[in-house]
């Protein structure tokens, strides 16, 4: 993910709505008037942690690479053996260096196939290929773990899978793994490529009828960067824009739980995977901690992360998932 971006990569990205000044159009905070019991899961901080460092002992995973598909392969097998129903969405892109065709693949975990409403929960698990914000060359070089940028959605979402058969939802789930979220070709380069195909697809299954019309995606919530020591979650402002009573849910549902992390304050934009979701009529919000200090840099390393972090973000984002169906969409 990245900050601001000038008017012109907005436009390229498709998004030139996003470009106008966007202070006067973020949302007024509202305060989250109903208070129904809350029933997070309990989430093991520990284990998600020993995911995190799992993920990371593949070594970098830039999109395309062979460690890229080796933890797809492993988030599969993991998603299967606690009763997730399994598929990749294959897509390629054209690196324009070369002309080579890069093999790419979004995976899905879903819960609950059945149902036609639905949400999703989702994080990018490629790494950026190399640690542009290291300014020591010694360190730039170095390979670059990703593991707060890329390790930690995923190691959370693999964490909240064991929780999904148990806990009471009225929605389907379905969990998301993002490629090439990071995936730089230079400056004209495209990014998000995962997630504009995954809301692609979602826009031509509900165009051509059929069982791909009858799901519905309700809401989304994208984790980036959600396992840093010293979390720190303040509202981000193009959540704020598209989904701002999804906003206000999951940091009304933080406060009651006392997840000191969420700071009902606006944070800065980041262009992220929830933009396209977003374009596509799905409300999605970003939990990001985006002043992480070691973001981009060969130091996002396991060390700077913590088990109570990913902890702290999967007991809200269950919390907010068994919230009654009418809490979170009035009929
Ligand atoms: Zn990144």
């Amino acid at each position: 993910m990245r900050g601001r971006m000038h008017r012109r990569r907005l436009a390229m990205l498709g998004l030139a709505a996003l470009s106008a000044p966007l202070a006067s159009r973020v949302a007024e905070a509202r305060p989250w008037q109903s208070q129904p019991p809350l029933r997070p899961a309990p989430i093991d901080g520990a284990r998600a942690y020993g995911y995190l460092k799992a993920i990371c002992a593949l070594g970098r995973r830039p999109a395309g690479s062979a460690a890229n598909q080796r933890q797809r392969q492993m988030v599969a097998e993991h998603f299967r053996k606690l009763g997730g129903q399994v598929r990749e969405q294959p897509f390629t892109a054209r690196d324009p260096a070369d002309g080579r065709i890069v093999r790419l693949a979004n995976l899905i975990g879903s819960w609950h196939p059945e149902r036609t409403e639905r949400v999703i929960l989702c994080a990018h698990y490629d790494t950026r290929p190399f640690a542009d914000q290291e300014f020591d060359p010694i360190e730039a070089r170095k390979p670059f773990l990703g593991a707060n940028d890329g390790a930690s959605g995923v190691a959370l979402l693999m964490e909240i899978a064991h929780h999904l058969n148990e806990l009471e939802t009225p929605w389907g789930v379905d969990l998301v793994l993002f490629d090439a979220e990071e995936l730089v070709y230079g400056q004209n380069g495209e990014y998000f490529l995962g997630s504009k195909h995954f809301a692609e697809r979602y826009r031509a299954g509900r165009r051509a009828g059929g069982s791909g019309a009858r799901t519905t995606y309700v809401a989304g919530i994208l984790l980036d960067m959600v396992g840093g020591k010293d979390l720190r979650l303040p509202r981000e402002p193009y959540s704020l824009r598209y989904a701002p009573r999804l906003v206000d849910q999951v940091w009304g549902v933080a406060r009651q739980l006392r997840a000191t992390a969420f700071v009902d304050q606006v944070g800065r934009e980041v262009l992220d995977d929830h933009l396209p979701l977003n374009e596509a009529g799905i409300p999605t919000i970003d939990i990001i901690d985006f002043d992480y200090p070691h973001w981009h840099r060969a130091s996002d390393t396991p060390e700077q992360c913590s088990p109570e972090s990913l902890e702290q973000v999967g007991r809200v984002v269950t919390a907010w998932l068994s919230l009654p169906r009418d809490a979170v969409r009035p009929r």
